[in-house]
């Protein structure tokens, strides 16, 4: 999943092998090896297609784009379709059930790997392949004569990711809390997730086999936590299972296959092939080897796939069992070869007609993803309100971080108060005390959130995160401000946030009364300059006396636009004479913020 920073190389459709050599500063000796190890015999005159090239060019450090004559038909493709989009344009007659998708997340230690490893080795869908379990991130299995497909990365790092672009694998989340250890950060972060995703989610209340497992205690944590068992006249179902024994592992299955059966989960097997990657990586002697979860059509050998800002033809694939297929329906997770890159987890991939429109689509993934970086931030208040006016957004969802839980229970009370007062709801994802990490930056992007922090500071991870996600942290000290400035966007009130800009600072060495004008600071400039039309402020002893604008500025005699540093000047002040001899004058302006 790690960002892709190659270099961009632009590359013909076809090229010889010395040329390539020449484009990328590498032997050609070192590309024949190269195409050797990844099963192409060439010699050095022997013209190679821009998939091959590509390939060799990725593992020399660069990332080959097609040269512009393909780029033609741009615009006519647009981007692939979110899968529940496109099944939701499906025709009615043509769905089917499908497998449901579940992924499982919880406090770290409380039984993930565990309860996935016993599922899968009780509950193996194709047992006369008799292959040997594959981890390529995602398996089948079978309960009750249905498949269930489970996401095998186990962790909110995965989730996360997947959110934040939008694919949304899963159809139902898994919630292990251990009941010997209860509710834990990760816990509460998960049940975050899965509300922000609106994804059901059911509890597995695992190790009930120890002693010191407390299983009431647990519930009513939970239900504190929001998830009320469904026994508790909840809508939350908690199974006590042992992922240790095996023990209640069938009656979570058979939960999972209900809350799918409720669900109503479908997808047209004949329709048009796309779903989402849930991971990928270079295996040597292998090239990209990714796996890609089908969630709509029929995935085939030799198809034409672009995935991310990859694409390819679909030259192998293979079950979770490691048994070469020819075909995979939807919710089936394979593993392919054949693509020119690696693509992210979370991308989307799409099956299409011809080389062309899949490369197209990759080189328009990439324009739209510079386009982007350009573009206004995602999750502003200022944003909101024009949202609320044009009726789009109906919810305004927070995340608060606080540093004492003395403070951030007044703080939600009245957020809370807020919200129940107004047309628009305010959803809190999730509230903690300590810094603004990226792992608050992470779940705001995943659920276009806006991070408000009470005397806390924002890590730099986080701050470099939130410029290139596009995130709004709003950091207060006072809480009456905080809700101020809630209250006004939720009636789509809100000022832009301002911030300030240091032009300068000058010492105020002398007061002059002069007849007819009134008291004059004679000023030394001792950083920066002094503007004339900029805002000023006066402090004695680190304290604020004075805050506005300035009335004249001289330099001798002159009236003047600026004075530099270490230049004297005479400051007057629009409604303000009180200052002394010693007071220090900041001269500072003041702007729109585009982000926190
Ligand atoms: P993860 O971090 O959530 O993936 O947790 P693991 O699956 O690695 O489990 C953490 C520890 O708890 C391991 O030592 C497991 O053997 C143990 N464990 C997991 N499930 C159970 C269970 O149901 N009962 C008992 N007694 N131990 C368990």
């Amino acid at each position: 999943m790690s960002e892709n920073n190659q270099t961009e190389i632009i590359l013909p459709a076809t090229i010889i092998v010395r040329d390539l050599a020449k484009s990328i500063d590498t032997s050609p000796i070192q590309i024949i090896k190269i195409l050797m190890a990844n099963g192409v015999m060439a010699n050095i005159n022997q013209q190679i297609d821009f998939d091959t090239a590509a390939i060799v060019a990725s593992e020399c450090g660069y990332e080959a784009v097609l040269e512009a004559a393909e780029e033609e038909d741009l615009q006519e493709i647009g981007e692939i379709p979110h899968w529940r989009q496109m099944i939701s344009e499906e025709d009615p007659s043509k769905l089917v059930n499908r497998p449901p998708v579940v992924t499982i997340l919880g406090h770290v230690d409380h039984g993930k790997t565990t309860l996935l490893d016993a599922i899968r080795n009780t509950h193996v869908a194709d047992r006369e392949a008799g292959g040997i379990t594959q981890h390529i991130g995602a398996y089948q299995i079978e309960a009750k004569d249905q498949k269930i497909t489970f996401l095998d990365t186990p962790g909110h790092a995965a989730f996360t990711a997947m959110r934040a672009r939008g694919a949304q694998g899963a159809d139902i989340v898994i919630l292990v809390v251990a009941a010997n250890d209860g509710v834990m950060p990760q816990t509460k972060e998960a049940i975050a997730h899965a509300k922000a995703a609106q994804v059901p989610t059911i509890v597995a209340l695992n190790k009930i086999d120890r002693p010191d497992a407390n299983v009431d205690f647990t519930k009513n944590q939970l239900a504190e936590a929001g998830m009320v068992p469904d026994e508790w006249d909840g809508d939350t179902m908690v199974i006590p299972v042992s992922a240790k024994t095996g023990d209640g592992i069938d009656d979570l299955l058979e939960a999972v296959l209900l809350v799918a059966e409720t669900n109503g989960i479908q997808a047209n097997p004949d329709g048009t092939v796309l779903g989402t990657v849930i991971e990928a990586e270079i295996a040597k002697a292998k090239g990209v080897v990714a796996t890609l979860l089908v969630q709509n059509g029929t995935l085939k050998l030799g198809d034409i796939i672009a995935a991310g800002t990859t694409n390819g033809h679909i030259r192998a694939m293979f079950n979770d069992r490691g048994k070469a297929i020819k075909k995979a329906g939807p919710a089936t997770p394979v593993q392919i070869m054949g693509l020119n890159g690696v693509p992210k987890a979370g991308d989307r991939f799409q099956v299409f007609d011809n080389d062309k429109e899949a490369r197209a689509f990759t080189l328009n993934l990439k324009n739209a993803a510079k386009i982007k970086k350009q573009s206004a931030p995602r999750a502003t208040l200022e944003e909101l309100f024009l949202k609320v006016q044009a009726g789009e957004e109906k919810e305004l969802r927070l995340i608060i971080n606080a540093d004492v839980q003395g403070s951030l229970e007044p703080i939600i009370n009245s957020i809370s108060d807020l919200g129940a007062n107004s047309e628009i709801s305010v959803n809190i994802l999730r509230s903690a005390t300590g810094d603004i990490t990226e792992s608050d930056v992470m779940l705001a992007t995943a659920s276009k959130a806006i991070i408000i922090g009470f005397n806390v500071k924002v890590d730099n991870a986080a701050k470099a995160q939130a410029a290139s996600e596009r995130i709004s942290i709003r950091l207060y000290s006072i809480i009456y401000r905080l809700l101020e400035d809630l209250e006004k966007a939720l009636k789509g009130m809100l000022e832009p946030e301002m911030i300030e800009t240091m032009v300068g600072h000058a010492e105020i060495r002398a007061v002059f009364n002069i007849s007819k004008v009134g008291n004059i600071a004679g000023c030394r400039v001792i950083d920066g300059e002094i503007h004339r039309n900029a805002k000023v402020r006066i402090t004695r002893d680190d304290e604020v006396v004075f805050t506005g604008e300035l009335s004249s500025l001289k330099h001798e005699k002159d009236d003047v636009k600026e004075v530099k540093t270490g230049w004297d000047c005479g400051l007057a002040f629009k409604n303000f004479t009180e200052f002394a001899e010693g007071d220090t004058v900041e001269c500072y302006t003041v702007h729109k913020a585009s982000h926190f």
